[in-house]
């Protein structure tokens, strides 16, 4: 037996129907805020990630993958979204199109991480991106985005935490405090982090190890280090967001992987999830397109974890979805088939699922089938039923049934749910 690559996953009924229904309905709500779909190859060279999300992070030295193709060039399957949108806004011209530009992508992405629940390898994200505009008020409407989409999936024990890392400018100055702070411990630090010091010292940060984690928290806290602009900035992002009733909860210990992030950042936090808590990232990222070659256009937007949020839905959202219930139709001889196929493309133009018995099994044989498939109600098209313009209609809750002329039996079983027969 041939088995999937691991950490790779197969996404089966019924689970998949959420997938769907959570993408529909993040197309509606992002679709209804003005931003629109952008679909991008999951390959791109090597060099994209290197330079956007950057060298010294834990995604570019470990988690991609990376290959030569037959031509010896060095492709990478996408770990993430972001560098992609800024690619392709440079590539395509779009700072020519009228600003800002709003833009969403859902899509797999790649790392080769540990396998453990909600960290996979191949993984899902939906995510944002809003380009050309470097207010507070940008920001607000990115995390507004954010809660309305959670909101209508019916999240509401998620929180929202928010930091504020500064300017680039900032950087030396918090890094050199850093330093400072953890000279005294810098032989307690982790193989990885004592790297860090003189590569990436700020990606000790987000360093995992309960050691690290433990220096770094008794640390100064990159936000109380940034220029008064920042701060101005992220004070104003979280005022516009309590004046629209969204909370959020400074966290002053939030940094994010990834290199390309200043002012306001953010994720959002499952307390179902355990290990995996975090189910969305995002903040802004002001020179990453500059930095690509591109116009200095600023820009914010987060990325969900798809597989981490469907894990940890609302159940009356799984319910809404998994709740509709097809109508089967069995055509009891030869004859009968056309009329059941009809009948089927009636039911599903008024809003109805309908499956037709295809394998020729008997009455009863189908009935059980319809049981077990979770149908409501089975339209039993026989001869003599035909023969008088009328079908058999079975409630297969009551199982309860009655004659019902043909030309009345879609508007009666119309809509997701129907209504019974009387
Ligand atoms: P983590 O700290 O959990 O490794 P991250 O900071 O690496 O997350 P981001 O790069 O911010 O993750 O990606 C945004 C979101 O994508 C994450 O919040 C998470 O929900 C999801 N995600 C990231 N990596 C994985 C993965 N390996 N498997 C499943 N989901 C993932
Ligand atoms: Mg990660």
């Amino acid at each position: 037996m041939i088995r999937k690559v691991k950490g790779t996953r197969d996404i089966l009924p019924p689970e998949s129907p959420l997938w769907a229904a959570v993408e529909a309905e993040a197309r509606r709500i992002f679709g209804g805020l003005g931003y629109e779909e952008i679909r991008l190859p999951v390959l791109e060279p090597t060099e994209l990630f290197v330079r956007g999300v950057g060298e010294g992070t834990d995604i570019v030295t470990k988690e991609m993958y990376t290959f030569a193709d037959r031509k010896g060039r060095s492709l990478t399957l996408r770990p993430e979204g972001t560098a992609g949108v800024a690619r392709a806004f440079i590539e395509n011209g779009l700072a020519q199109r009228p600003q800002p530009q709003r833009l969403y992508y859902i899509g797999p992405m790649f790392r080769y991480e540990k396998m453990q629940r909600g960290r996979y390898r191949q993984f899902a994200q939906i995510g944002i991106e809003l380009l050309g505009a470097e207010t507070p008020q940008a920001d607000v409407e990115v995390i507004m985005a954010l809660h309305l989409f959670l909101a209508a999936l019916g999240f509401d024990d998620l929180e929202i935490q928010l930091n504020n890392l500064g300017d680039p400018e900032d950087r030396p100055r918090f890094v050199a405090g850093l330093k400072r702070e953890l000279e005294p411990h810098r032989e307690e630090l982790c193989g990885d982090c004592r790297r860090r010091w003189d590569e990436n010292p700020l990606r000790i940060l987000d360093c995992k190890v309960p050691t690290c984690r433990e220096l770094v928290a008794a640390t100064t806290p990159i936000a109380e280090l940034v220029s008064p602009e920042a701060r101005t900035h992220v004070e104003a992002v979280e005022r516009g967001l309590a004046d629209l009733g969204i909370p959020v909860r400074r966290a002053p210990r939030l940094v994010r992987g990834l290199d390309y992030y200043l002012r306001t950042v953010f994720e959002v936090v499952s307390p179902q999830l355990g290990e995996g808590a975090v189910i969305c990232g995002g903040g802004r990222y002001d020179r990453l397109i500059a930095d690509l070659g591109g116009p200095q256009v600023p820009g914010i937007g987060f990325a969900i974890g798809e597989d981490r949020l469907v894990e940890v839905l609302p159940e009356p959202f799984k319910a809404r979805v998994l709740g509709v219930r097809p109508v089967v139709v069995l055509p009891l001889a030869g004859e009968a088939v056309p009329a059941a196929f009809a009948l089927a493309r009636d039911l599903i133009g008024r809003g109805s699922r309908a499956q037709v018995e295809v394998t020729g099994r008997s009455l009863r044989a189908a009935l059980k089938w319809a049981t077990k498939i979770g149908a409501r109600a089975a339209v039993i098209v026989g001869p003599d039923e035909l023969a008088a313009g009328e079908v058999t209609v079975r409630d297969l809750d009551r199982g309860e049934q009655e004659r019902v002329p043909l030309a009345d039996v879609a508007a009666r079983l119309a809509g997701p749910a129907g209504t019974a027969p009387a």
